[in-house]
């Protein structure tokens, strides 16, 4: 048998928050724990990294000035731990084995994060969810799951959104938008294309990380972009 592949799948808090753009709903919960038990089933070894956005981001809640940038990021990293913990929940009531890994100390509540002890879970077939982003402040959690990509030697990272991957020109606005299929790190750091901050995408350069931009809310879609079904929708930085 083969290496088994290991995928850093990376949602946005707000994916998690459906319509109404704030807190979790767990319908959205169920449906992306289901597409997780798919890959785990297939034999792929998966972490993952949920943003914080559907609950506070440190740059909204540090706009009046009241609230200093660093603590509204400190908030930001512990949204991602509720985050976490609600996607920990949903992936052990499918019945996928899963552990929380926060990179601030929390250990009433779930593991520190120690990339051995990840790299072992994971070999085992279990679940990782990286909370609380990279610790620091001024970062981001696309960053944080670049950097855990690298970390755990995944094969790639799988931007999980709303669309089916980066297109040439808004796709809402414009009926005659071409989905790119390849692009590389330095198109995908241009202004007008938002495949993550420059900082992910530097980092994903540096250590030849591919990064592929999918759908998340089609059934079905992250196992075949994975396998690399022909007529899987996706769009590869690299
Ligand atoms: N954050 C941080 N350091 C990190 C990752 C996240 O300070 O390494 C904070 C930051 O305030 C950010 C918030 O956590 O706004 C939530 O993360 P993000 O905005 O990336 O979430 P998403 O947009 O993916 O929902």
């Amino acid at each position: 048998m083969g290496k088994r592949k290991r995928v850093l799948v990376k949602f946005s808090g707000e994916a998690l928050a459906g319509s109404t753009g704030f807190g979790i709903d767990n319908s959205i919960l169920k449906f992306i724990a289901d597409e997780i038990k798919e890959l785990v089933s297939h034999d792929i070894e998966v972490g993952i990294v949920i943003g914080g956005g559907n609950i506070i981001r440190g740059v909204s809640a540090a706009r009046d000035g009241i609230i200093k940038r660093t603590s509204g990021d400190h908030m930001g990293m512990l949204a991602t731990v509720i985050n976490s913990i609600a996607m920990r929940e949903a992936l052990e009531h499918t019945g996928v084995d899963v552990r929380v890994q926060s990179a601030i100390k929390m250990e009433a509540i779930c593991e520190t994060f120690i990339v051995g002890r990840a790299q072992r879970h994971l070999e085992k077939g279990r679940v990782v969810i990286f909370a609380a982003g990279t610790g620091n402040p001024f970062f981001t959690t696309d960053t944080a799951a670049t950097l855990r990509a690298i970390e755990i030697n995944s094969d790639m990272i799988i931007k999980a959104t709303k669309v089916d991957g980066v297109y040439d020109k808004d796709p809402a606005k414009f009926s005659d938008a071409v989905l790119l299929k390849t692009l590389s790190y330095k198109d995908a750091m241009q202004d007008d294309i938002k495949v993550m901050d420059d900082t992910s995408i530097a980092l994903a350069q540096d250590n030849k990380l591919p990064i592929l931009v999918c759908n998340m809310f089609k059934k079905g879609n992250l196992l075949s972009i994975i396998n690399g079904d022909d007529d899987a929708l996706y769009s590869i930085v690299k």
